[in-house]
This record gives C-alpha cells, sequence and structure tokens, in this order.
C-alpha cells in the first residue's frame, strides 16, 4: 500500500502518518523531516535548503525527488509508504509515479485532510511559540500557505483525475481524523 497523507501545513498530517505507521507497519516518508535531519546534520544539502526553508518556500524538486528516491527500498520492505509532504508540486507527483512505475508499484491512495485557511491559520497560532520550528511564525506560515495554495493544490485535479483522491474533513479531534482515514484504507 502506497497512500499520500494530502493537506495545507498544518492540517495534521505528520500525526496520523505516525499513527499509520505504528498501526499498519508502513514507513512515513517525510520529506520536511529529512530535510530538517540535513540542517541539524550540518551537511551540504542543509547548508543549501535552511534559507528557503526558514521563509516558507519550497526548496527544488531535484533534491526532494531524490531523498523520497533513497527511501523507497525501505518503504518496500515495509507494510508500504506513507508520504507525507511530497509530492508538493505537480512536476513532483509526475516524477513519484515514474519511480513507483520502475519498481511495479503505484500510488494506491491520496487521502486529502479538507481544513480550511482560517481554521489553519487559528491552529498555528498555538503552534507557533512551542515548536521551536524556525518557519512556524506568521510571516513564514503565510508563505507555506500561499505555497500550498499556488503549486501544490493543483495536485487535486490531478489525482482526482486518476481517481485517486478520497477527501477527509480535516477539522475534527485526531481520533476522528484517525477514523476518517482507517475508512478510507479499508474502502481501497
Ligand atoms: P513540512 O515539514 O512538510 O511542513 O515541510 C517543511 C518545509 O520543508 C517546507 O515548507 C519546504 O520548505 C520544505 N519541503 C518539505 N517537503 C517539500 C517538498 N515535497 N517540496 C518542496 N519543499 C519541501
Amino acid at each position: 500500500m502506497n497512500l499520500i497523507l494530502f493537506g495545507p501545513p498544518a492540517a495534521g498530517k505528520g500525526t496520523q502518518a505516525k499513527r499509520l505507521m505504528q498501526t499498519r507497519n508502513m514507513v512515513q516518508l517525510s520529506t520536511g523531516d529529512m530535510l530538517r535531519a540535513a540542517i541539524a546534520s550540518g551537511s551540504e544539502l542543509g547548508r543549501r535548503v535552511e534559507g528557503v526553508m526558514q521563509r516558507g518556500e519550497l526548496v527544488t524538486d531535484e533534491i526532494v525527488i531524490a531523498l523520497i528516491e533513497d527511501r523507497l527500498t525501505e518503504s518496500e520492505a515495509a507494510g508500504g509508504a506513507i508520504f507525507d509532504g511530497f509530492p508538493r508540486t505537480v512536476a513532483q507527483a509526475e516524477a513519484l509515479d515514474v519511480m513507483l512505475k520502475g519498481r511495479g508499484a503505484a500510488i494506491d491512495l491520496v487521502v486529502r485532510l479538507k481544513v480550511n485557511d482560517e481554521a489553519l491559520t487559528r491552529r498555528i497560532a498555538g503552534r507557533f511559540a512551542e515548536s521551536g520550528r524556525p518557519d512556524d511564525n506568521p510571516e513564514s506560515f503565510r508563505v507555506r500557505l500561499d505555497a500550498y495554495n499556488a503549486q501544490t493544490a493543483p495536485l487535486i485535479p490531478y489525482y482526482t483525475d486518476a481517481g485517486k483522491l478520497v477527501e477527509i474533513d480535516g477539522m475534527g479531534s485526531i481520533d476522528e481524523v484517525a477514523a476518517g482515514i482507517d475508512r478510507a484504507l479499508s474502502a481501497n
């Protein structure tokens, strides 16, 4: 099973991915986590992406596609991949389709967590102080939301046309959203 958890920043993708890792033995492939690890390690890649991430802009497609490609073998050995924060552009989605096809696999399901901008901004306001993430501040969050709306939202028709998109109300509690995801997975 290869699943994409799709939605705007702060929609709850990471929280739900972590739960699915435990309940379904799948591997969470979060490009945001991989990039933050690169920055923490002080690698050349980390130095290259640090400023871009801090501002809330997207890093280049080449960088994130390569990070994902490196991790596909690991997810195949487990119960599949949960793509979290990837793909974020149509070019990334196309590259992912090609990479999976080359391995005799495909995206099985895209679960879109629907949360409106106003609720996201309210929700994130509480996180700014405690998260410690340099891109969790009102200015960078606005840029992240704009990047989602301009560059990532076009993936909604991409996956709808492919017959793979299921929408879940992401405004409920963590448990309610989890139940919605479980229903979508068992219907697949
Ligand atoms: P996230 O943890 O998914 O919210 O990602 C944090 C930041 O990492 C984003 O705001 C981008 O700067 C960068 N990033 C993560 N994933 C991607 C991606 N698939 N494409 C481009 N930039 C990404």
